[in-house]
């Protein structure tokens, strides 16, 4: 069935509607483009002055044009772009790219401008890219339309590209007609007043010649659109994300951990990983990566062997390769003892394979395909930094003989030196092997790449997540909506917790220090005793939790002495009462958390958690739903996972524990949306076990 999109891509006929005669206009520039790489269909300038535009004969209008329109390219001024709409819905325009500025952008009658500008196109059923952007382009053989002002062609390839900036979108053809970067289409999206980048996404993921996307993003149009159709693409094919704007953090006080720890750019990190998008963090990046997805397989693992002529950049790309999270691999003592056999005594046959400047092509191919043969090996990078009397291009003819042998692991290059030493670049390209001019380039890509595997092995969630008792959540949540509290008491929190199955600490609420001792003699010494009031937020910061208390003279002592000065230090804080809890020690403090992103909504949060967890910074972000592979990759993939799996002969802790609370909280939070944020911390957790002796939740207002 041909897509809606199709008349855009692959249009039959084209008008330019503003075609100008004016060198230096952009009305001018789209007609020159279409002509010079050579557009296959009939092309039609309309200009109501002019007989003709680069000898080609002009129309004054698109009702005067002769034949059938597929595609209307729009470079009126913005007084006139609603009468061209109208026009060329009546006369059966397939689909519009409005190239003019001057719609929501510019606010004020710019917004209501754009919305008729959709209103008359979605009548006609003309599907819109656009306004206020630089244009679309196809590199398809049977298309070959630069409807572009753009003043470079990238050559044609496997990769299809979105812009959400028109500026960027010209300076990155730019990069990929110099760099011979492969492009197949591109759309600059502009203000998206009807195709969005969620709708490339979808086209792009189902067409077949599209190996690689591109995105360079300002915003999501629609988070959780983009994130069910981003999952299913990545399944099929790579998608590289370059965003900017880090402008999503909420602006809202944050009075939890959570909110204060999640800025918005980590929320777009957690969604875009979650997706399996790949983030590069500069256009630059977004090449490199581009460029390695296009033409590599998938490396099984992470483990990758250098080959190069000099020790000096050897030790730089294995540096690179650590920095991105690959391993520079032991190499096998059978590929050693081949190396042996054919290389000089200074020559370092440990993996990064030195061959020192006496290399040859022949050792390049003798050496790269014995680390390729090795078992231990999932990835080679060749190094190159060319001494005198060896020419380049018989080098890269040897990199590309011994990749060829090892199809199935990606082989990379380093070109070290000016220009990346062209000679014999275009020639490893054709043959499926990037190339670099720094090693950082190189391991960043091979690092995507491998991260990339990875998330498509993960297979999706086998067991459902547990369920929770939703009704006796709103229950509690009714029930401080109707107390006129918009944060709920701790023991309100615990019980929201309990609901979902999460477990919390035994505890008990009381009025004096004789229902303290009361509760204490029942659960056992050692107890806490915590204030409860709506008005503490860090109760320890105000001397109002007292921990680890043994006897009963300690626990009545303390609760008088917490009584008195709170009512000295925070004498506007009500007190409702006195939680009682067990003391739990020996636990490992971590951080259960949500946060609601303004964009994104939900955000989940896991870390190491207790007092310091601001300083310390140590949590990792995830964005509802999660399946269980995703809950245990937040539990692994916090810095200080090492705490956890147990360092100095302390025993692991209870890793499922973990991962079954933060599958319930994702749940929780699914189901009340009413739930704006919520901190537990810490979360004990255990060599068995783990519970939640603090909670904090606040409701939206
Ligand atoms: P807040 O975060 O409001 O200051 P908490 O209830 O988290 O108060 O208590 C402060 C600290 O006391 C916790 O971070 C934890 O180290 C310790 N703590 C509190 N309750 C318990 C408990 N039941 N068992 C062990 N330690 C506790
Ligand atoms: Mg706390």
């Amino acid at each position: 069935m041909p897509h809606s999109l199709d008349t855009v891509f692959r249009p039959r006929s084209i008008a330019v509607v503003g075609a100008s005669r004016r060198p230096g206009t952009i009305g001018h520039q789209i007609v020159a483009n279409l002509l010079r790489y050579d557009y296959q269909g009939v092309l039609y300038p309309v200009n109501p002055s002019a007989t003709a535009v680069h000898a080609i004969p002009a129309y004054p209008s698109v009702t005067a044009v002769p034949g059938p329109i597929d595609l209307a390219v729009v470079v009126v001024p913005k007084e006139h772009v609603l009468d061209v709409v109208e026009e060329c819905g009546q006369v059966g325009v397939g689909a519009l790219v409005v190239i003019s500025a001057g719609f929501r952008e510019v606010g004020g009658e710019g917004v209501e401008r754009e919305r008729r500008l959709r209103e008359r196109a979605r009548h006609y059923g003309m599907r819109v890219v656009g306004p206020n952007c630089m244009g679309v382009l196809s590199n398809d053989p049977a298309v070959r339309m630069n409807a572009t002002f753009a003043p470079s062609m990238p050559p044609p390839g496997a990769t299809s590209f979105m812009s959400q900036s028109g500026a960027l979108g010209v300076t990155i053809l730019d990069y990929a007609a110099e760099f011979g970067i492969g492009v197949r289409e591109f759309a600059s999206v502009g203000n998206k007043a009807d195709v969005s980048g969620n709708d490339l996404l979808e086209y792009w993921g189902a067409d077949p010649d599209t190996r690689v996307i591109l995105m360079y993003l300002e915003s999501f149009g629609n988070p959780r659109r983009f994130t069910r159709i981003a999952r299913e693409v990545s399944r099929r094919k790579p998608i590289v994300v370059v965003k900017s704007g880090r402008t999503l953090a909420g602006a809202r006080a944050a009075s939890s951990h959570t909110g204060a720890l999640a800025g918005g750019d980590r929320a777009t990190e957690a969604l875009l990983a979650q997706c399996g998008v790949l983030r590069a963090d500069s256009v630059e990046d977004l090449f490199d990566l581009a460029i390695a997805f296009e033409v590599l397989p998938i490396p099984k693992g992470e483990r990758v062997a250098v080959v190069t002529n000099a020790g000096g950049p050897g030790i730089m790309i294995a540096d690179a390769c650590e920095a991105a999270g690959l391993t520079i691999t032991d190499l096998e003592e059978a590929t050693r003892a081949r190396l042996a056999e054919v290389f000089p005594e200074e020559a370092s046959l440990r993996n990064p394979v030195d061959m020192i400047a006496s290399a040859t092509p022949e050792s390049y191919r003798v050496a790269l395909d014995a680390v390729l043969s090795d078992a231990h090996v999932d990835a080679a990078i060749a190094a190159f930094v060319p001494p005198l009397g060896i020419r380049q291009e018989d080098v890269a003819a040897a990199i590309i003989e011994a990749a060829a042998t090892h199809e199935d692991k990606p082989v990379l290059a380093v070109l070290m030196g000016r220009e990346g030493l062209p000679q014999g670049r275009a020639e490893l390209r054709e043959a499926g092997i990037p190339t670099y001019i720094f090693p950082e380039s190189a391991a960043r890509a091979l690092a995507a790449l491998v991260r990339y595997g990875r998330w498509r092995e993960r297979r999706p969630a086998d067991t459902p997540a547990p369920r929770g008792d939703p009704d006796r959540v709103r229950r509690i949540l009714e029930a401080a909506r109707a107390g006129g509290r918009s944060r709920l008491l701790e023991p309100e929190a615990m019980d929201v917790l309990e609901a979902y199955g999460i477990p919390v600490v035994e505890h008990a609420v009381v009025r004096d220090v004789a229902g303290a001792l009361e509760a204490a003699e029942r659960f056992g010494y050692p107890v806490v005793a915590k204030a409860v009031s709506p008005d503490l937020v860090h109760k320890s910061d105000v001397g109002a939790v007292r921990v680890d208390l043994r006897t009963p003279e300690e626990l009545g002592e303390a609760v008088a002495d917490m009584l008195q000065r709170l009512a000295s230090e925070a004498p506007d804080a009500r007190v409702e009462g006195i939680l009682v809890s067990r003391f739990l020690g020996g636990g490992r403090e971590t951080i259960l958390g949500m946060t609601t992103d303004p964009t994104f909504g939900p955000v989940l949060m896991f870390g190491l958690g207790g007092v310091y967890v601001e300083a310390l910074g140590d949590v990792t972000f995830r964005v509802p739903p999660l399946d269980e592979g995703e809950a245990r990759d937040m539990v692994r993939s916090i810095r200080g996972h090492a705490l956890l799996a147990g360092v100095r002969g302390d025993p692991p802790a209870d890793e499922e524990a973990l991962v079954d609370a933060i599958r319930r909280l994702a749940r929780l939070v699914d189901d009340h949306p009413d739930l704006v944020e919520l901190d537990v911390n810490p979360f004990l957790v255990f060599e068995q076990g783990a519970v939640a002796v603090d909670a904090r939740i606040t409701l939206a207002e």
